[in-house]
């Protein structure tokens, strides 16, 4: 058993992984996480009480409470998730995700490197910092659109070339992660991922938004001609690999995370309206009939694909969920959970927080 400090554990993919953790492994879990509009303690109700979490409301850009955190908590592995993650918000405003996702990691590095430091050699062995981080910072792919044959994966080899300040920050940040373990000896792993979905996604993005404005009669904006494609990944089967990753990858090794499902933008939201025209019709035509198209977004990358092989073959993961059944599993459980939406578009998810301690 393990004590794992969490940074982000109220955001999407980290209340995933300590659901997780709690769920299925005998761990312990320190959440730490500042609790930005991103943060959501409701998504963690079903593990919150469990003796074995705790929550520290801490920004990790604040050295002297993430220090004390280390201290205080004494954790065996760090899985740092904490960032600024939407694209569009970066174009409007990148000041924050180079204050979270470059300034936090360095904070979150140096007070590692110091703790890692001070510990036993028994315990220095299985010390591990492990970064989360997109393939967004490689850039894009070829579009089958502007290129015949069989089409290039991101591998862990592929050069970073990110187009965007969300993903220029996540660059900076894994260049610094790999800079502290080559030059300070700090035992790292990290990760890199394709687009995650599923329960306890922010209404921001494509998949969440597209359902809730769909049950609302919304129209169901696609940017462009909605032909660039992601690579889907459901966010439980992207949980059981960072623990996998973080507890038994090999130091110094990244590995890319991916589910094998490429897929148009303008796919997935088709699927959605396909899927809500049977579980929840509408009295009058089809949920396609809400779709319109808006402005493309500046710079934006028109293919990202994985190439997952590393991680299968040397840890042995591979999803579980094909994107036709994660994606059912996504719409009915938008639908079932009316309440824990509606909370987060009214805002008064955000109440929760006054009470939260550790
Ligand atoms: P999210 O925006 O849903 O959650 C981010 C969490 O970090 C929130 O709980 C927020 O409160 C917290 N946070 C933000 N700034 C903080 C700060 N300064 N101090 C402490 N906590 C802070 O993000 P997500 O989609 O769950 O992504 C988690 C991680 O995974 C990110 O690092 C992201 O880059 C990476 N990632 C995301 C995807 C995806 O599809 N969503 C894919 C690959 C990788």
């Amino acid at each position: 058993m393990a004590r794992i400090l969490v940074t982000g554990g109220a955001g999407f993919i980290g209340s995933a992984v300590v659901r997780h953790l709690i769920d299925n492994t005998e761990h312990e879990v320190v959440n730490l996480d500042k609790l930005t509009y991103a943060g959501n303690l409701e998504s963690l109700a079903s593990v919150s009480e469990d003796s074995r979490y705790r929550f520290e409301q801490v920004d990790i850009c604040d050295q002297a409470e993430v220090k004390r955190v280390f201290e205080q908590h004494q954790p065996d592995l760090v899985m740092h998730l904490a960032a600024e993650s939407h694209v569009d918000r970066s174009i409007d405003g990148p000041g924050e995700f180079i204050q979270t996702n470059l300034i936090g990691t360095y904070v979150l590095l140096e007070q590692a490197r110091a703790y890692y430091q001070s510990l036993s050699e028994d315990r220095k062995a299985a010390f591990r910092f492990h970064h989360i981080s997109t393939d967004e910072v490689y850039g894009d792919l070829p579009h089958p659109e502007e290129q015949e044959g069989e089409l290039p994966l991101f591998t862990e080899k592929t050069p970073y070339a990110p187009s965007s300040p969300y993903s220029a920050s996540k660059a900076g940040s894994d260049h610094l992660v790999r800079a502290w373990h080559r030059t300070y000896g700090l035992p790292i792993v990290l990760t890199n991922c394709s687009n995650n979905y599923g329960p306890y996604h922010f209404p921001e993005k494509l998949v969440p938004l597209m359902i809730l404005n769909a049950i609302e009669g919304k129209p169901l904006p696609v940017y462009g001609k909605g032909n660039q494609i992601r690579d889907w990944l459901f966010v439980e089967d992207h949980a059981r690999a960072l623990v996998l990753v973080a507890t038994t990858g090999k130091i110094g090794e990244t590995y890319n995370i991916g589910g094998h499902n490429e897929k148009q933008n303008i796919e997935v939201v088709h699927t959605i309206c396909e899927l809500l025209d049977e579980m929840h019709p509408r009295a009058k035509g089809s949920y396609k009939d809400l779709i319109t198209t808006v402005k493309d977004r500046p710079g934006h990358d028109m293919r990202y694909a994985i190439d997952a092989s590393k991680i299968k073959r040397e840890l042995g993961w591979s999803p579980e969920e094909t994107f036709e059944s994660g994606i059912r599993k996504t719409v009915g459980w938008y639908l079932d959970n009316q309440q824990w939406c509606q909370r987060v578009q009214d805002g008064s998810y955000q109440r929760q927080r006054l009470g939260a301690g550790s």
